[in-house]
């Protein structure tokens, strides 16, 4: 099943790319296993894919503890909670969606030595959508002076999450996606050494990389439909779609 979803999903990437004058080998599947169990990520490892997404981080760990000596790397992608800060810090390799200065030192004064430098991805709320955490755009540089001082984080680019699309506007790209584009592309001519824009989900990411992203985030679109959940408000992430 998974097998047969990346086959056509590595095709749709490939041709998204193709169209748009890009190299398909620079847009990076970011499988995102959350909601699904350890096996669901071991029958992808198996298929080559080996960098998973989680956003619920308490529900993580056992799965990440179980692949533990696995080839697997962790991305964190939801909601980052002050409380929950070490346990991203101790077990994941990618911070996914930093938007906050508070969070930010604690991931730093909290990843652990023997590990290497937690590398993030700073939320961009690109299109000032209420429902969504990230920076305001104007507040980007200000943010990133503090962050290039945190030894034990590596910043890696940006990452934004659209708002949903309106009556009428389905199918057409979010402005995020160019504005998100724009401020990276904007950050790196200003001497930023950054790799990952991180934009696009299993209903977007064509229009995702038609606008320049490296990094689509596929949940549902590669593993199926996660189970439903009962205690997204326990971990504050039901202002997520997706
Ligand atoms: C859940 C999630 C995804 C994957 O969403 P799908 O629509 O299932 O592909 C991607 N990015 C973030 C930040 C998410 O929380």
């Amino acid at each position: 099943m998974i097998a047969d979803r990346l086959d056509v999903l590595r095709a749709r990437i490939d041709a998204a790319a193709l169209a748009a004058g890009r190299r398909p080998q620079d847009v990076e599947l970011l499988a995102v296993s959350k909601g699904h169990p350890a096996s669901a990520v071991r029958e992808a490892m198996a298929l080559g894919l080996d960098r998973f997404g989680e956003s619920y981080a308490t529900e993580a760990v056992p799965k990440l503890t179980e692949l533990n000596g696995t080839a697997a790397q962790w991305v964190y992608l939801g909601p980052i909670q002050t409380n929950k800060t070490r346990l991203l810090a101790e077990n994941f390799s990618w911070v996914l969606g930093l938007c906050s200065e508070k969070a930010a030192r604690r991931l730093d004064a909290q990843r652990p030595e023997g590990l290497p430098p937690l590398q993030v991805c700073v939320q961009v709320n690109a299109d000032g959508d209420p429902a969504k955490s990230g920076l305001a755009p104007d507040r980007l540089s200000a943010f990133l002076e503090t962050v290039q001082d945190l030894r034990r984080l590596t910043v890696r680019g940006l990452m934004t999450i659209p708002r949903k699309a309106g009556p009428g506007e389905e199918g057409a790209t979010p402005p995020a996606f160019e504005v998100l584009a724009e401020l990276f592309a904007k950050h790196v001519a200003a001497g930023h050494d950054w790799d990952t824009l991180s934009m696009g989900m299993s209903g977007d990411f064509e229009a995702a990389i038609a606008a320049g992203s490296t990094q689509v985030r596929l949940g549902t679109a590669l593993f199926g439909p996660r189970p439903a959940r009962t205690d997204a408000r326990v971990e504050g992430e039901d202002t997520h779609h997706g």
